[in-house]
């Protein structure tokens, strides 16, 4: 259970020394309560005070590694409920799940089916960072032999077992990767727990319910697992997110024991349309690996896309840096849009610039990572900007003309602009959908 700001307060040196950085022990201890400082950072603090506060010096969900070297991945670790509160930190591992019955070329085709799942959105890549191989045969051979092939996109796996000794002789192909071994039950954990020791790997529980699961997570734990995943998916898509809600809830609270850890989910909802949605649902709520069956990038990427956009901060927009940006082979007669340098809205531009393919020239204003109605609103969009940035020497030296497109929604200041700048105005659409037919027809007549 957590610890009061005062009760920490009690067992520390109290020496306001401030070593720690803090101007005194107690401002120290409260920063511990909020997880915004460490107990190592006290060098004063006494083993006995130390095995006392552990506890509530540690996070409320313990991060765990899946994997190793380059590929690893951390899941968990998180503070808030709710984004906005602060951040989410660890995006969730999301991957494919293989059976391992296919014949050699079905295995093949799928694996390179997964290592394509990889795609650029707003400038960064993003793809499947788990793979799970499922032991839907039975048999422990089919199962390594599977693993062994899988092991080869050298991304973190998650052994999906049908008893511990299919995971151990698995393990024997790929325990250096270190996989997650999955799952633990209430009739055979002690086993899991031996093979998962031996191994140094994370092990997943799992149960038909959050209590009994975490009941579990709690044996586990004290018999010397700490890396531990609660599989809390296994109903239906309304249990499991009210299952892992409710497990955040209790964590964060520290309302009970064997819950703060990171849950996963394996979505074997048929229907592919649903499973996306599902798996969807899980990553909002609040899955630390969501695998699924699914290897179309149509499936993945939207998965990937809602992740990417709920682990940025949302305290710090993505931006792309504010310049002059080119297009395709610009010439100086190359048309001139701006917008700002909110990320999703820059590479929505540039996208609609390429389809085009009209070789065009992208100013983007420094607008603090806002999209173009709020900039503008705020008026970090303004016409003086816009002309500071036309009178630029770097635009001075790439564009020999005096023209100048912006947003539709901006229409408003094409009047001032050209008063501030002296370059000709053109309003361009107000969605970049419709860049490329204006690049194309109104442009070229003008
Ligand atoms: S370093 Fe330790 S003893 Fe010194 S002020 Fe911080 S908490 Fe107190």
């Amino acid at each position: 259970m957590a610890l009061k700001a005062l009760d920490i307060f009690k067992l520390l040196p109290k020496t306001n020394c401030k070593k720690c950085g803090c101007p005194t022990c107690l401002a120290f201890a409260m920063k511990l309560t909020t997880q915004k400082a460490t107990l190592d950072e006290c060098p004063d603090v006494s083993e006995d005070a130390k095995a006392q506060l552990s506890g509530a010096a540690a996070p409320p969900i313990r991060l765990v590694a899946i994997g190793a070297g380059a590929a690893k991945i951390e899941i968990g670790g998180e503070t808030v409920m709710f984004r906005h509160e602060e951040s989410f930190y660890h995006p969730p591992g999301i991957g494919v799940v293989l059976p391992d019955n296919l014949d050699e070329d079905d295995l093949r085709a799928r694996i390179a089916a997964v290592k394509a799942l990889s795609f650029v959105r707003v400038g960064m890549r993003i793809g499947v960072t788990v793979v799970g191989v499922e032991n839907v045969s039975g048999d422990a051979a089919a199962f390594a032999s599977t693993v062994k092939a899988v092991a080869s996109l050298e991304l973190p796996m998650v052994l999906i077992a049908r008893q511990a000794a299919h995971a151990e002789a698995a393990l024997a192909e790929c325990a250096a990767a270190r996989p997650l071994i999955h799952a633990a039950t209430d009739a055979d954990w002690q086993e899991y727990v031996r093979v998962a020791k031996s191994a140094k790997c994370p092990l997943a529980v799992t149960g038909p319910d959050l209590d009994s699961v975490a009941a579990l997570a709690v044996q586990v734990r004290k018999a010397g697992i700490e890396d531990i995943v609660l599989d809390l998916g296994a109903g239906s898509i309304a249990a499991g997110v009210e299952a892992m809600t409710a497990a955040r809830r209790l964590a964060l609270k520290r309302k009970a024991d064997g819950v703060g850890f990171p849950c996963m989910a394996v979505v074997r909802e048929p229907d592919p349309y649903q499973n996306v949605s599902d798996c969807c649902a899980y990553v909002a709520k609040y899955a630390g690996i969501v695998l699924t069956p699914l290897s179309g990038p149509e499936q993945i990427a939207p998965i990937l896309t809602l992740s990417q956009n709920l682990y940025t901060d949302p305290r710090k927009p993505v931006q792309v840096e504010a310049k002059l940006y080119s297009v395709g082979a610009v010439t100086p007669q190359s048309p001139l849009l701006v917008t700002t340098n909110f990320s999703l809205t820059y590479y929505t531009v540039q996208s609609e610039v390429e389809a085009s393919r009209v070789p065009t020239y992208i100013g983007v204003i420094d607008t603090e990572g806002t999209s173009v109605l709020t900039a503008f609103a705020a008026d970090k969009l303004s016409s003086e900007k816009v002309a500071a940035f036309l009178m630029s020497a770097e635009v001075s030296e790439a564009v020999s003309h005096r023209k100048v497109i912006i947003p539709g929604y901006v229409a408003a200041m094409s009047g001032s602009l050209n008063e501030d700048s002296g370059w000709e105005v053109l309003v361009g659409p107000r969605e970049a959908s419709a860049l490329s037919k204006y690049l194309k027809t109104v442009w070229q007549d003008t």
